[in-house]
């Protein structure tokens, strides 16, 4: 279901730095409890937590990103590590990509042994020749130094009772919980990356925009980082985070109309919903076509959650 597109902006923190957070996009917010609101929220808010806490120490934009999103992946709440949404014959196969604004970039499809599959995201940008590999095997992932669990750690109750209800159509796939994180840091670098479990039911084997650089995730430094969430294989024919870039870097156009056109003519056009969060020089933007989308930002002294 799309609405009339929504988008709110931030200017850079006066330290110099930003970072933009979310945690999919969805249906609306008033499908929520005020108790699990309280629960998103407290979630949306310490991720975004640990990735500020890297940025105002003078760490690098890449730190910042991969520390929100493992805090979001390691919340059941979200889709994405533990708690993720989960395939038809109810396995979690996890996506997840990084992409540094210099060109650097790594990702993971349908990650089963990982913890963090975006830490295994940015070992296979900085520990490999590749850009991505899907499903790496558990030894590969613990020779690059990460932890590994049994791919049952990241099946919760609350997914396959989920997972029935929407197999046996009581309940249309829900969404929202997607999560990825933006930022650029004191001295301009921009990095993105998202983390996802794909879309509840969906076949063993789909992998949508969420490890493919230029669908899910995009940075270029001087000009933008996206991270995307929403009907992935909207995003994929879209190209929706290099098209945004590509507006901004070659047509000119300022960071909001930029964002603003793609999902009109990529997203709303085409009947699909989702949304971005955008992070660059001049600042974060939190935009979508879905009724609702949760993120999280700073505005001066406030931080802004949207559940
Ligand atoms: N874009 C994700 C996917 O298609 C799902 C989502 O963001 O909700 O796998």
């Amino acid at each position: 279901m799309t609405t009339a597109p929504r988008t709110l902006t931030a200017p850079l923190d006066e330290r110099g730095f930003a970072l933009v957070l979310h945690g999919g996009a969805g249906g609306r917010v008033e499908e929520l409890s005020l108790e699990v609101k309280a629960d998103y929220d407290a979630g949306l808010a310490a991720a975004h937590r640990a990735g500020e806490e890297v940025l105002a120490a003078g760490g690098a934009a890449l730190d910042a990103v991969c520390a929100t999103v493992a805090a979001l992946e390691d919340d059941p709440l979200f889709n994405a590590g533990r708690g993720a949404a989960l395939t038809a014959s109810g396995r979690a196969e996890l996506d997840a990509s990084v992409m540094t604004g210099d060109g650097a970039a790594g990702a993971v499809a349908a990650s089963r042994w990982a913890r963090n599959p975006v830490q295994a995201a940015r070992a296979v940008m900085e520990r490999t020749d590749h850009v991505l590999l899907v499903a790496p095997a558990a030894k590969l992932v613990r020779s690059w130094g990460l932890e590994t669990v049994d791919p049952e750690h990241f099946v919760t109750e609350a997914r396959l009772a989920q997972l029935r209800r929407v197999l046996a159509a009581r309940q249309e796939a829900p969404r929202h919980g997607t999560v990825g994180a933006v930022a650029i840091d004191a001295e301009g670098r921009i990095a993105a990356a998202t983390s996802t479990g794909g879309m509840v039911g969906q076949a063993d084997g789909r992998v949508g925009d969420t490890p493919i650089i230029g669908a899910g995730t995009f940075a270029r430094d001087g000009v933008i980082g996206v991270s995307c969430t929403g009907e992935g294989e909207a995003f994929l024919r879209g190209a929706v985070a290099h098209d945004v870039t590509a507006r901004i870097a070659y047509a000119g156009q300022e960071p909001l109309a930029a964002i603003e056109a793609t999902i009109a003519a990529e997203l709303t056009a085409r009947g699909a919903s989702g949304g971005l969060i955008a992070a660059g020089p001049t600042g974060v933007v939190v935009a979508h076509n879905s009724p609702a989308m949760f993120a999280a930002y700073r505005e001066g002294e406030r931080l802004v959650t949207l559940t």
